[in-house]
């Protein structure tokens, strides 16, 4: 919860948030480490399915960046990627991450994809991107098995720029998904703007949706824009069977979340493939 204190400050009263104090310092404290850590070492990636339920089975797996440094422990990358991204540190550790990744899905069973997180730093300027494309030629998985995510921010605006990365993906062959869609406040000017192919539908539409009655209106639209449109729809966050059961009667077709699987190390997805697969 957020503290308050209350300062007494030249006659009047100052607010000052404790919490705020101490996330700077925390931040400071991830950027020191991230500076300095062998980040080739300490970085993993943790696969998550993204199931299609017309088939039963993984379409895809999300790559998820995990981070454990041995004086901080695991950190989240919702803490740890904008404290990069800031810092300017970020595609040294995406080149990382999407080499782990295409190094895992480079095992995995043909038609299975890789759907990757990128920044939208990772895309602002040619250069970063040509050395990601090159990672990918490099790798020998197919680029049509492979999905980037991209989530807007409000940090980088430079849309032409924007349409030009999503453009050399796509030229490629990759697939690009407009991540955490409805969150943003530009989402539908992006469906105009960028050479999209998914939509990934947030999380908070989904939790308690059966409860929820303009959460089902809004995946309801979002389900018949992305048809219209014809672009892939993932839904996010699935967490139980009464969800499911009410968002697959709105005409969800691909689910991600906890209800089929965690997160799990790449020593896991093989042996998950093979059970999952065959039932
Ligand atoms: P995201 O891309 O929206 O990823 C989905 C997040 O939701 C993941 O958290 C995942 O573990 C979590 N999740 C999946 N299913 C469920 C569920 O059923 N319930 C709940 N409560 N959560 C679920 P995670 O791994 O902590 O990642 C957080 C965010 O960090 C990601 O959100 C993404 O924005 C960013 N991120 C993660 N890996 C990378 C990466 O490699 N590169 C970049 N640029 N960002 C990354
Ligand atoms: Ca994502
Ligand atoms: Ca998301
Ligand atoms: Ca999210």
């Amino acid at each position: 919860a957020l503290y308050h204190g209350k300062r007494q400050h030249r006659g009047g009263v100052s607010l000052f948030s404790a919490d705020h104090h101490h996330r700077i310092q925390h931040e400071a404290a991830i950027e020191q480490a991230l500076r300095n850590a062998d980040l080739e070492a300490q970085l993993s990636v943790a696969f998550q399915p993204i199931m299609c339920m017309a088939t039963g089975k993984a379409l895809a797996f999300e790559a998820l960046a995990r981070w454990t440094h041995p004086q901080l422990g695991p950190v989240s990358p919702a803490d740890f990627i904008p404290v990069a991204e800031r810092a300017g540190l970020v595609h040294r550790i995406t080149r990382i991450l999407l080499g782990k990744a295409l190094a895992e899905a480079a095992h995995w069973p043909e038609p299975v994809g890789l759907s990757f997180n990128l920044s939208m730093h990772d895309l602002g300027s040619g250069e970063d991107l040509a050395r990601l494309l090159e990672l990918i030629e490099l790798s020998g998985v197919h680029p049509a098995r492979i999905d980037m995510e991209i989530t807007e921010t409000a940090v980088l605006h430079d849309t032409a720029q924007l349409q030009r990365a999503t453009g050399q993906l796509r030229g490629l062959g990759c697939g690009v998904s407009l991540d955490d869609f409805g969150t943003g406040f530009s989402s539908l000017s992006q469906l105009l703007a960028l050479p999209l192919t998914k939509i990934k539908i947030d999380r908070r539409f989904v939790t308690g949706i059966p409860d929820k009655p303009t959460s089902m209106k809004i995946v309801r639209s979002l389900l018949a824009l992305s048809r219209d449109m014809e672009l892939g729809c993932v839904i996010e966050g699935v967490e139980t069977r009464e969800e499911l059961a009410v968002l697959r009667e709105l005409g969800g077709n691909l689910m991600q979340g906890y209800l089929f699987a965690r997160p799990m190390p790449a020593e896991a997805v093989r042996a998950w493939l093979e059970s999952a697969q065959r039932a």
